[in-house]
């Protein structure tokens, strides 16, 4: 599975459609202070479901569409699609692409699609989590979060491996098997 691009229009500081394209292997983002490196960031955590506004360094949800830049007014909305490659099948549906795309407005409506189809925010959430990926779990490092693993107590760092291997589900089970 990989990222193949991004596609931001309204969020943040991305005003105009925005297309951020990813190749194979390793990414880097490089950029001056406040050119948007984390918004970037912000907007994967954004389409794939996140729901605390602080999470995306914002105070309230539509602090996450556009004021504006580049020439033009602030947007009505603010949308992020991301597209998947499935040639591994990683996700389980059987199609090569998998595209996500969440969209706000400024009256606080919000909308989620599934390769082009309206689709819940609760059926994308099982698709990600089935292929090991969600915004809140181990696989996104935000920043200053670094400090946090480095002063790990050896418990917490056996969990987060756990979390990391996914037998961290096997053991809530298991603890629930033990209870009945
Ligand atoms: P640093 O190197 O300092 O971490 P960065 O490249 O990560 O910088 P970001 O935090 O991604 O920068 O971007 C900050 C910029 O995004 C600021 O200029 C801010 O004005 C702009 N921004 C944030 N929200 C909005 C919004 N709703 N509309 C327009 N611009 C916004
Ligand atoms: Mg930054």
């Amino acid at each position: 599975m990989a990222i193949k691009k991004m596609i931001c229009i309204g969020f943040k500081s991305f005003r105009k459609r925005t297309v951020i394209n990813f190749d194979e292997g390793f990414s880097a983002i490089v950029g001056a202070n406040g050119s948007g490196k984390s918004n970037i960031i912000d907007a994967f955590v954004f389409v794939l479901g996140a729901l605390s506004a602080k999470s995306l360094r914002a105070n309230n949800i539509k602090d996450l569409i556009s004021n504006g830049g580049h020439g033009m007014g602030p947007s009505d909305t603010a949308s992020v699609e991301i597209l998947f490659d499935n040639a591994d099948r990683s996700f389980s549906l059987d199609l090569p692409e998998i595209s996500i795309l969440r969209k706000i407005d400024r009256k606080g409506n919000g909308i989620y699609k599934l390769n082009g189809k309206r689709s819940t925010r609760k059926a994308i959430i099982n698709l990600l989590d089935l292929s090991g990926i969600l915004p809140n779990s181990s696989n996104m490092i935000m920043q200053g979060e670094l400090f946090r693993l480095i002063n790990m107590n050896s418990n917490e760092r056996r969990e987060l491996i756990e979390d990391i291997a996914g037998i961290a589900s096997y053991n809530d089970k298991k603890i629930s098997a033990e209870d009945e």
